[in-house]
């Protein structure tokens, strides 16, 4: 008989401790994500690795360096205190939503456009960069303006918006997709397309460390930057439109818009000063 209760006491306490660590995982709909960074001091970014002047991982200290890791930093100090603390996480264009929405980062800072589509999955703040779409060449290229890439080839990464926009203007491009923009670089240094094609400031990153290649026109669309954040966050993406308006208004955007984009040929940085 003692043994029997001893048996049912132990079974109830599995049970209530199987039943208490289910509570703790609840489903990321279910979550504020705001109270759980409070609650560890952390904002886990997703952030960019292969895009100089927005976010690289810098090969010589392994550390994440370009304006959005900057922001980053600036944004988890204004909205968790002096001792908050930003931890980065490398994303592609590809893998930036699916990380996201499965929980692995709590937001997106990587060159991601504002739209409709993907606003259907996940919400934005408000914008933080303009950027727009434009073309880099080898020196010397025919191609002058994306209209000319009608029967050429243009490269570009999967999960950017850019592929579908070039299409717009040359709809008879053929498309060569890279899984990021280090591959895509490559691809065009080694002849295998005509144009890469993404936003003018990833592009100009690229043209600085590749002497011989130029961005070609000017912009041809608007890519407005926001960050990335899951549905149902309010707290969350108040608290980082509250924290970009601090950045504008106490000096710090215009601050590391002249860091990064101060002294980049091809690309006038006051143009995106706030
Ligand atoms: N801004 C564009 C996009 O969101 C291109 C840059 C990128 O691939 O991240 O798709």
């Amino acid at each position: 008989m003692k043994k029997l209760k001893y048996f049912l006491v132990l079974m109830m306490s599995v049970l209530l401790a199987v039943v208490s660590v289910g509570c703790g995982s609840k489903p990321l709909s279910a979550q504020d994500v705001l109270h759980n960074a409070k609650d560890s001091n952390t904002l886990t970014w997703g952030v960019k690795a292969d895009t100089k002047l927005m976010g690289l991982i810098d090969v010589k200290d392994g550390q994440e360096k370009g304006f959005e890791i900057d922001m980053a930093k600036a944004l988890t100090k204004k909205i968790l205190g002096k001792n908050g603390k930003a931890k980065f996480v490398t994303v592609t264009s590809q893998s930036r939503i699916p990380l996201l929405k499965n929980g692995n980062i709590d937001a997106i800072i990587a060159t991601m456009t504002i739209n409709a589509e993907r606003k259907k999955v996940i919400d934005f703040s408000d914008s933080y960069f303009d950027a727009g779409q434009a073309i880099l060449v080898k020196d010397g290229s025919p191609v002058k303006s994306v209209k000319d890439l009608n029967n050429k080839t243009v490269i570009g990464v999967v999960g950017s918006n850019s592929v579908e926009n070039v299409k717009k203007y040359a709809p008879k491009a053929r498309v060569l997709q890279l899984q990021d923009y280090a591959q895509a670089l490559v691809a065009l240094k080694s002849g295998q397309g005509d144009a890469l094609t993404t936003d003018n400031v990833i592009l100009a990153g690229m043209a600085v460390e590749n002497p011989g290649y130029h961005v070609q026109g000017s912009a041809f669309t608007t890519e407005p930057y926001g960050i990335g954040i899951n549905k149902d966050q309010p707290a969350l993406r108040h608290a980082l439109n509250k924290a970009i308006k601090e950045t504008e208004k106490d000096g710090t955007y215009n601050k590391l818009i002249k860091k990064w984009f101060g002294n980049v040929p091809g690309f006038n940085y006051r143009e995106v000063l706030r």
